[in-house]
């Protein structure tokens, strides 16, 4: 099989789940217990904590520990809107992940936020941002990368503008683990969302950057874990997991370089042996483990579907859309007809993808459009 899904999600790294199989089973203290069981599970619990903290360049009380992305995403907008009560403007794109989408649209819904969404080009890229912030935005929420068409987004020049009008900047760097330098000191955002299964840690595990200083009001109330922001007994076990995968990550910039490099070849193989393939999302400013094509004319869904009975795992557009059949809301933020984002699928690489695996894949493509041709 060669699995090329690392966007939907990834395995579990065996480092990953060794640290965490402890805490698992014969250290199963809760962290608030007073007892020697429950110090060395509040212990473990503060060392990933830090380990995160040495990740992001920020300290170990700046990160909170979430069950993932779309807890992330939640606490992190709507806790920030409603603490920071300055105005009740909120900018964003309509390229965003459904949790950021629908912590947003809660806010205009329930709690009467005004919402300006952002215009995108064809490649996905946002365009007038500084026209669109108010003296009364409160926050801003830009992804570092997008899930589906792999489009990045200079995010440091971005959190600038909004600074300069006393707006809140968050990012949803989901998709960016492993592959952007997420340093909080450099990129300068105010919050930040993570989940662990996108780079070897458990589905269920994430965390969020919350720069000190910034206040959020909690999303789950009750025993005040996480600095009253994530009331909870704490999973300890995926804390552990998560902070270990961050820890044993290869440095971002060379493995860029490597598998941007994998990318462009395999994008060049598909462009130049599939005549209705066209590259989605921007062609220098993406991520580099993604690479996705609409197929004009055939059924992204079907090819999908070819492409696994010769061993290749895709996807027709993020997890989340996936088995719906809407066309992705992504592609038809950038203005694809309904009909031409149906065709698309979606090639997500790891960095344990070699080069070998990505011929395979294009001559696979290949073949599988070749079928309904
Ligand atoms: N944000 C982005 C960009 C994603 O790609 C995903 C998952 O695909 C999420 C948020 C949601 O993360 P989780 O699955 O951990 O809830």
């Amino acid at each position: 099989m060669i699995y090329l899904d690392h966007s939907a999600t990834t395995p579990v790294k065996p480092e990953a789940l060794q640290a965490a199989w402890p805490w698992l089973t014969s250290e199963f203290g809760n962290p608030s217990s007073t007892h020697e069981l429950g110090n060395r599970a509040a212990l473990a619990l503060e060392e990933a904590r830090k380990t995160a903290g040495k990740f992001f360049n920020v300290r170990a009380s700046e990160i909170i520990f979430t069950s993932g992305g779309t807890e992330s995403d939640n606490l992190a907008i709507i806790g920030l809107a409603l603490a920071n009560p300055r105005g009740k403007h909120i900018v964003s794109a309509r390229s965003e992940h459904e949790a950021v989408l629908s912590a947003i649209d809660f806010l205009q819904r329930v709690h009467g936020f005004e919402i300006t969404w952002l215009a995108l080009d064809e490649f996905g890229q946002v365009s007038n941002f500084e026209a669109a912030l108010r003296p009364d935005t409160t926050l801003v929420s830009l992804m570092v990368a997008n899930n589906e068409i792999g489009t990045s987004h200079d995010i440091k020049t971005l959190a600038e503008a909004a600074h300069r009008v006393g707006a809140l900047f968050h990012t949803d760097a989901v998709q960016a683990v492993g592959w952007f330098d997420l340093d909080l000191k450099k990129i300068g955002v105010d919050a930040l969302s993570i989940s662990g299964h996108k780079f070897g840690a458990p589905k269920g595990s994430g965390l969020l950057v919350l720069r000190s200083g910034a206040h959020a009001e909690p999303l789950l109330h009750g025993g005040g874990q996480e600095s009253g922001l994530r009331s909870g007994t704490e999973n300890v076990a995926w804390a552990v997991a998560i902070a270990t995968s961050l820890e044993s990550l290869a440095p971002a910039d060379s493995e860029a370089k490597r598998v941007s490099k994998l990318r462009d070849e395999f994008i060049e193989q598909v462009l130049s042996r599939i005549s209705n393939a066209k590259l989605t999302g921007h062609p220098i400013k993406r991520s580099p483990n993604i690479a996705s094509f609409t197929l004009e004319g055939v059924s992204g869904e079907a090819v999908l579907l070819e492409l696994e009975r010769r061993g290749v795992i895709v996807s027709s557009g993020s997890a989340c859309a996936a088995g719906s059949d809407e066309p992705s809301h992504v592609l038809l933020s950038i203005g694809l007809q309904p009909e031409v984002a149906q065709t698309a699928v979606r090639f997500s690489f790891s960095h344990e993808t070699t080069a070998k695996e990505l011929i395979e894949a294009a001559s696979s493509l290949v073949e599988s459009v070749k079928v309904f041709i």
